[in-house]
């Protein structure tokens, strides 16, 4: 993705107010080109998460709640995102507030993602995951098209009532 600077990034967001849009923490020495969206947690307050995605013309920016991590490390869940298999520890289950009449009714929209939000990395093989994957047959550039579009999805659905 092309690179942000603060400003571009706190005018982005959509489904929070702007006195929380001026909180946010952040992120610095992002390698943009190697980024299909940003994505991350307020070291200041981990329960808050963002997710920063380019979206059609625009720069979209919304706020995310995190789920507190499950008790049971047994099983595993896959991310709704970059389809990595993770410890359940390490899949969160991410909710934002939808913009727009669908937000003011107090609809919002949820789903598991990467706990550090950090499926870029996972698909390029940055990050290694914990645990054993399943067979993967797609290729680097296939794998980050599949995160654009699920990506692109879950912002459009946030967006619908807008
Ligand atoms: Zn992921």
């Amino acid at each position: 993705m092309q690179p942000l600077d603060a400003d571009q990034i706190r005018a982005s967001f959509v489904n929070c107010s702007r006195g929380e849009a001026k909180s946010v923490t952040i992120p610095a020495g992002v390698p943009w080109a190697a980024r299909d969206f940003l994505g991350w947690r307020d070291p200041k307050a981990p329960a808050r998460a963002y997710l920063v995605v380019p979206y059609r013309d625009e720069i979209v920016g919304l706020s995310l709640r995190a789920a507190p991590p499950p008790s049971s490390r047994l099983r595993s869940n896959m991310c709704g995102f970059c389809a990595t298999t993770h410890a359940l520890s390490d899949v969160t289950l991410f909710t934002g507030r939808r913009a727009g009449k669908l937000g003011r009714e107090g609809n919002t929209l949820g789903t598991y993602v990467c706990s550090n939000l950090s499926c870029s990395a996972y698909v390029r093989g940055e990050l290694k995951p914990d645990v054993p994957q399943p067979k993967e047959t797609l290729s680097i550039d296939d794998r980050v098209a599949r995160l654009e579009d699920k990506v692109q999805r879950f912002v459009a659905r946030i967006l619908e009532s807008r």
